[in-house]
């Protein structure tokens, strides 16, 4: 029913933001992006906010509900309509993504890794060829990608990779190596996996390479239990003599850091946005409860120690929406945007965590128990402070780029 009411409607969207669109302006959003927020909202609100507690208790991955995003564009959401994609700007993916998360943290991921991770390197550094297989494919919910960058011995240090790529004596690129904590790891049918040729080059001895689900020599590592976001796989990719084709390089030999640097600077502002749908739920939650639960003979909404709390809760994700939406109009632009969404990224996942923690407060022994979902919120909250880049990487390029701006680099 819902999806039919908006699968058009959605692919309707004019594509982007008038270049150079002052950011004051994003006080409010354009109407076309408002439209999509409130589509958006409304299929959180159906399809993903009724069901996020089970999906979490029960580890299970949303299939129905990614695959109803496909069909509304959200899976692929600034890939051109040309190539099956939604065709929209970064603008349109923070707001949508926002929406999704305050539904389901754990969708919200799973949307961001295959929208930002594996179909934005596709598009930006794939050959047509790879780009009609890997692609076309994964944008319409039906199939969805994972970027494996991180190892057990290398996470913010990426540039030490250690997983290596040589050639076979086929032409063929044989891998060798383990890649950790990989989102959507299970249920992935592509992963763009980061290996070195030339250890002794460090980060530039890493090459960017396709590699199918299944292949030879790849296997799985165990679903990791985790805090939070838990309908969302996590897991090692195992690569013991994986070999791919040779067409399988993704951009030249040794551009691998580049991209996968290039790739969460934009991911960045996809795990921004996902942060502020969690802020935003847990907000929410706060809210509706101090509205109805009497102490002292009035609503605690009316206590000014709760006021203060909200007030607080309020204020810093409005401050963080901005900065996410800045780094998002910015990226749209095609200005720089790498220190702005580093901001963005920093400034949202510590809001997420600080409402998620008062909300629990609010709620007082509610706020401790799983009938209620501020304790999920909270769970959920806490990675957005680690993954894509901890907050203590995001203040080192952040203060790098600044350094920068004063000639002091
Ligand atoms: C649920 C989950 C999903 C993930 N999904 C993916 C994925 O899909 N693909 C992928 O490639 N990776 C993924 N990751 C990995 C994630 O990006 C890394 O965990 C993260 O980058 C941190 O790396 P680390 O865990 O090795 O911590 P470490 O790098 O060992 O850091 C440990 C601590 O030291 C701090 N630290 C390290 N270096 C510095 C420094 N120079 N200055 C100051 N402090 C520093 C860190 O901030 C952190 O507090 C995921 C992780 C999790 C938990």
């Amino acid at each position: 029913m819902f999806r039919n009411i908006t699968v058009n409607a959605v692919r309707r969207w004019p594509t982007a933001l008038p270049r150079g669109r002052a950011v004051a302006s994003l006080a409010s959003l354009p109407e076309t992006h408002q439209m999509l927020q409130k589509t958006c909202r409304d299929f959180a609100e159906a399809e993903l906010k009724p069901l996020a507690a089970k999906f979490d208790r029960e580890h299970l991955y949303p299939e129905e509900q990614v695959r109803t995003m496909g069909e509304l564009g959200l899976m692929a959401m600034a890939v051109p309509a040309e190539q099956g994609g939604a065709g929209l700007d970064y603008l349109a993916y923070a707001v949508a993504l926002e929406e999704i998360s305050r539904g389901c943290a754990s969708t919200g991921v799973i949307m961001s890794v295959n929208n930002s991770l594996y179909l934005g390197p596709l598009q930006a550094f794939g050959t047509p060829r790879q780009q009609e297989r890997f692609l076309r494919p994964f944008v319409a919910g039906r199939r969805v990608g994972c970027f494996a960058l991180s190892e057990p011995e290398n996470g913010s240090d990426a540039g030490a990779a250690s997983t290596t790529a040589k050639h076979g004596s086929d032409g063929s690129w044989l891998l060798n190596g383990t890649k950790s904590w990989i989102t959507n790891g299970f249920e992935s049918e592509a992963a763009i996996v980061f290996a070195t040729t030339d250890k002794s080059k460090k980060h530039k001895g890493i090459s960017a390479f396709i590699v199918p689900k299944p292949a030879t020599g790849l296997s799985l590592g165990k679903k990791e239990d985790k805090l939070g976001i838990r309908a969302s796989s996590t897991c090692n990719l195992i690569l013991e003599d994986c070999s791919i084709p040779g067409d399988h390089l993704l951009g030249q030999p040794g551009l691998g850091f580049k991209i996968a640097m290039k790739t969460l600077d934009a991911g960045r502002i996809g795990i921004a946005a996902q942060a502020l749908g969690i802020g935003r739920a847990a907000l929410d939650c706060a809210v509706e409860y101090a509205g109805k639960r009497v102490a002292f003979g009035k609503p605690i909404i009316k206590l000014q120690a709760i006021q203060g709390k909200i007030a607080e809760m309020a204020t810093r994700l409005d401050a963080a929406r901005l900065l996410t939406w800045r780094a998002a109009v910015l990226k749209d632009g095609g200005q720089s945007f790498t220190k702005e969404a580093a901001m963005a990224k920093l400034m949202a996942s510590e809001a997420a965590t600080f409402i998620a923690h008062q909300a629990i407060q609010v709620l007082g022994g509610m706020g401790y128990v799983s009938d209620m979902p501020a304790e999920r919120h909270y769970r959920d909250a806490r990675i957005t402070e680690i993954y894509e880049g901890t907050s203590e990487i995001q203040r080192l390029v952040i203060a790098a780029n600044v350094a920068k701006e004063y000639g002091l680099d």
